[in-house]
């Protein structure tokens, strides 16, 4: 569809002029409102569909698992809080459960012990409950119709 100001752009948007809906190019899009993006829509939608996010986590028992895995290999406290360029005092720390590591700290201590410290958890991001639920009466919309067959 062509533009209804010039005739001429592409229409790529629907303006409001003077309580007037028109198809505009982009050009002409300034002379109104824009109620309506042709362009900007799809990518709008796209990340709605389906959302979810990963997040990185230290597991609960990573204060055991520091402590047992470097004892095992040996290493001294100073030697591990060198290698991975941190304090002996928070590594001390750490190891006791006084404080949690930073995922950061965390990812150094899993590749110099070779422990896994960190969990990835997948969180499910407002749109995607709602797809879900509609999933599930879809489901229960099935199930009562062939219960109604069988009989
Ligand atoms: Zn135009």
């Amino acid at each position: 569809m062509d533009c209804e100001i010039c005739g001429r752009g592409e229409s790529v948007a629907i303006i409001l002029i003077e309580g007037a809906k028109m198809n505009t190019c982009r050009n002409c899009s300034s002379h109104g409102k824009i109620i309506y993006n042709l362009r900007d829509e799809p990518k709008k939608e796209k990340p709605i569909s389906s959302k979810t996010q990963e997040v990185e986590d230290i597991v609960e028992n990573y204060a055991k698992l520091i402590h047992s895995k470097r004892e095992g290999m040996g290493l001294p406290i100073p030697v591990v809080a060198e290698r991975i360029n941190e304090k002996e005092s928070y590594l001390e720390n750490i190891e006791r459960g006084h404080m949690k590591p930073t995922l950061e700290v965390a990812h150094k201590l899993e590749k110099e012990l070779g422990v896994k410290l960190i969990e990835k958890l997948v969180e499910e991001v407002g749109p995607t409950a709602a797809v879900s639920a509609s999933k599930g009466i879809t489901l229960a919309d099935f199930v009562v119709t062939e219960k109604k067959r069988s009989k």
